[in-house]
């Protein structure tokens, strides 16, 4: 059997990810920051379909925590096809870019971009050690091309991890590793909990996705299962857009 790292496994996307990745065979490592209880969940989950769960807590902004989980997955599977960049994290408090504070920006660059940038280069140096065809992939956010002037630090580490996605896919086909972007639109999570109003009223009233209803973690589990399936093997550095249409230009 084949198996997965996804980070931010515990709840949201990562979970749905994961369960995913489960129903179609795949071990998984599931990753976590601080929230055992979910993950355990997950793991339980994972098993119930017949798939094997290793739980790895690790604080992806920690260079010594992302060595860690790298070994914790390589001990309890053996090998790793998979890697999905999953986790990340929203600013505590929205605040306009005029205003916005350093500690938020560092704090996101931290967990949303340097520690996917970095899990990815020591996955991928032992993916090439072994000689293993695998496949990279990154959950970014359609923040990656959306300016919302009231989380510039956010977008900022969004549209980081596209060029994350055409950076390792451009180094690594050589050694028949692909690497995708996987790009979320408004999707039902802990994460969105806090502007659930907002978001009915856009999707509902205002039509801002030309398919009218919330994404969940299915939708993008599926995606992830898609790509992990193999069948994109001449494809590398694509973005998969899983957003209900959001980012289609309309007149
Ligand atoms: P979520 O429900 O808030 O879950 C976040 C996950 O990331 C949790 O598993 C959490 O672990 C983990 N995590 C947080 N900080 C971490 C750290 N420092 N190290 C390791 N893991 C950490 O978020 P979500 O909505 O599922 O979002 C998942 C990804 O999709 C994020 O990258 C997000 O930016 C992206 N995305 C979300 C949406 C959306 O609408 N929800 C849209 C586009 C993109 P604990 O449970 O232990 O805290």
């Amino acid at each position: 059997m084949s198996a997965a790292i996804v980070t931010g496994a515990s709840r949201g996307i990562g979970r749905g990810i994961a369960i995913a990745l489960a129903r179609a065979g795949w071990d998984v490592v599931v990753n976590y920051a601080s929230n055992a209880d979910a993950a355990r969940e997950v793991a339980a989950e994972i098993e119930k379909h017949g798939s094997k769960a290793a739980m790895v807590q690790a604080d992806l902004s920690r260079s010594d925590d992302r060595t860690r989980l790298v070994a914790e997955a390589y001990a309890a599977f053996g090998d790793i096809e998979l890697l999905v960049n999953n986790a990340g994290v929203a600013p505590d408090v929205r605040a306009d870019i005029l205003e916005a504070g350093e500690e938020s920006f560092d704090r996101l660059v931290g967990i949303n971009l340097k520690g996917p940038y970095f899990l990815t280069q020591l996955v991928a140096n032992r993916m090439i050690a072994a000689g293993t065809q695998g496949q990279i992939v990154t959950i970014s956010s359609m923040s990656a091309y959306t300016a919302s002037v009231n989380r510039g630090d956010y977008c900022i580490t969004k549209a980081g991890l596209s060029m994350l996605t055409k950076l390792y896919a451009a180094r690594l086909a050589e050694h028949g590793i692909n690497v995708y972007e996987v790009r979320p639109g408004i999707i039902a999570t802990d994460m969105t909990g806090g502007v659930k109003e907002k978001y009915d009223r856009l999707i509902f009233d205002e039509g801002i996705t030309p398919i009218r209803r919330w994404g969940t973690p299915e939708d993008v589990g599926k995606a992830v299962v898609a790509i992990a399936s193999g069948l994109l093997a001449f494809s590398t550095g694509q973005v998969i857009d899983v957003d209900g249409g959001f980012h289609l230009k309309t007149l």
